[in-house]
């Protein structure tokens, strides 16, 4: 059984927002068993999902067919620190693969808020971290092997079978099971943290010049507070200076344990227990943002701790619109009968060419609302959805959403073709679920 069993063969995410229970699990430990088990499943009617660590709020991962636990498939096979390509199974956990890399004196050239995910569920739903001039996990990507429907074994990258590349990067595990990953990894590197407390129509104000000029730009914006915490984080140039100091362990413990998650959530029991007081919470976080400044290996940098349970919705918007975006959540965010508990996280990213990435063609702003997990969220959800779909919004695959298929094919320009490289390598739709049949409508 998985780590995310809810009860007997139960799985359930993260969020507790998807729950399933699968006729079957099978926990492979290599090729051939993944590929026995598909063949099994198919054998058997079963539809099959490939499970990563959960974290997608979406049911993206949950089947009623059969549960493939890779979590005994994982570790970096190949190496080459010449080049940069590092090829590693894909039940491999990013906190993992960042530490597998460091040893060897490389790193991923960006990540998001956290690292618990496998590399191919972060890849499969487009996982990005922040900055103006880099891409999505996936743009990382240099080649990927899958098991098919039939039970193949394939490689696929730029040169070999372009098409399966250009969809699996981001597929969703629509198309087969992806068994390992090869990426593109940077020398390790540093970065200088500097997080500061900002009024947020400055934030609104420089905007571009903010995201042009730090590596990795992002701010939180607290709907009821005056500041927003700008995040910028930037490499330090080779030969430069040494920078402010490492945060101690003590500190990052008191910083991220004690004050963001257990101080946090504190605030967020008070105010699920009062909702009346969000409002006067939301202010009070706002006004003790503080500033803190330190410098750390790459992959330390990029993720933190995240304790305090919640949900989440995540569009992607052409960057130019982002502020129209902000403007209207200003303005209708405060007027919500249920209040807000989480900040707004707003973070950007470079165009890319991967069919299903949600930043492709375009480049891109990230706006991600949250709530408090077991308060209300409905109407904020959908007020924000009303906003991003007047701008093109495309929703995060991993994160809630209620587009379907329909709504979904406009906004992607390569939309039918994924969907023809899916009916030729999944005609039965062996690896659909609800949640694909909504977003891409019928397999085959
Ligand atoms: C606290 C938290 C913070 C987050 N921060 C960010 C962030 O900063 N940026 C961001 O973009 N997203 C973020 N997310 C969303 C998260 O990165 C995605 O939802 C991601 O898909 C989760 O990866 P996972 O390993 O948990 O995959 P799962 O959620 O378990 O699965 C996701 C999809 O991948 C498929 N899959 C998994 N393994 C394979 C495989 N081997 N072959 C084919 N398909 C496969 C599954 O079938 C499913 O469709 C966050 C989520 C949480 C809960």
């Amino acid at each position: 059984m998985t780590k995310q069993a809810a009860g007997p063969g139960q799985w359930r995410n993260w969020a507790g927002t998807a729950t399933a229970t699968p006729a079957r699990w099978a926990q492979p430990r290599n090729e051939a068993e993944i590929s026995a088990a598909v063949k099994e499943a198919a054998a058997a009617g079963l539809p099959v999902r490939a499970l990563g660590s959960g974290h997608s709020f979406t049911p993206a991962a949950a089947t009623s067919g059969l549960a493939l636990d890779l979590s005994l498939w994982t570790g970096v096979t190949a190496a080459d620190t010449q080049t940069g390509l590092v090829t590693v199974r894909s039940g491999t956990t990013l906190r993992a693969l960042s530490a597998a890399l460091a040893q060897i004196g490389l790193a991923l050239a960006n990540l998001g808020d956290i690292d618990a995910q496998t590399i191919s569920g972060a890849l499969a739903t487009g996982t990005h971290g922040t900055g103006a001039r880099l891409g999505g996990l996936a743009a990382q990507v240099e080649a990927l092997d899958l098991i098919l429907a039939d039970g193949s074994l394939v490689t696929c990258s730029a040169s070999a079978w372009p098409e399966l590349f250009a969809a699996a990067r981001v597929g969703l595990g629509a198309l087969g099971v992806v068994t390992t990953v090869t990426l593109r990894c940077l020398p390790s590197f540093t970065l200088i943290a500097d997080e500061r407390p900002v009024p947020v129509e400055q934030v609104i104000e420089q905007l571009d010049s903010l995201a042009a000029d730090n590596d990795h730009f992002e701010f939180y914006w607290f709907p009821y507070g005056r500041n927003a915490l700008v995040k910028r984080n930037n490499r330090v140039p080779a030969g430069g200076g040494p920078g402010p100091a490492r945060m101690p362990g003590w500190r990052r413990f008191w910083e991220f344990e004690v004050m963001e998650n257990a101080g946090f959530g504190t605030l967020c029991r008070l105010g699920r227990a009062a909702p009346r007081f969000i409002p006067a919470l939301g202010r009070l976080s706002s006004a003790a943002l503080s500033t803190r400044s330190y410098t750390d290996a790459s992959y330390r940098v990029f993720v933190t701790p995240r304790r305090v349970r919640f949900v989440e919705s995540e569009y992607a918007v052409p960057r130019e619109s982002l502020s129209g975006v902000l403007a209207e959540l200003r303005r209708a965010v405060p007027r919500l009968a249920d209040p807000v508990m989480f900040p707004v996280e707003v973070r950007v990213a470079a165009a890319d060419d991967i069919w299903l990435s949600t930043a492709y063609g375009r480049d891109t702003a990230y706006v991600a609302i949250h709530q408090y997990t077991g308060l209300p969220y409905q109407a904020y959800f959908d007020l924000f959805e009303s906003v991003v779909a007047e701008v093109a919004g495309r929703p995060h695959w991993g994160k809630m959403h209620s587009l379907d298929a329909g709504r979904l094919a406009p906004l992607y320009p390569r939309f039918d073709d994924f969907r023809r490289v899916r009916a030729q390598v999944d005609p039965e739709g062996r690896f659909g679920n609800p949640y694909l049949g909504r977003v891409f409508g019928p397999a085959g």
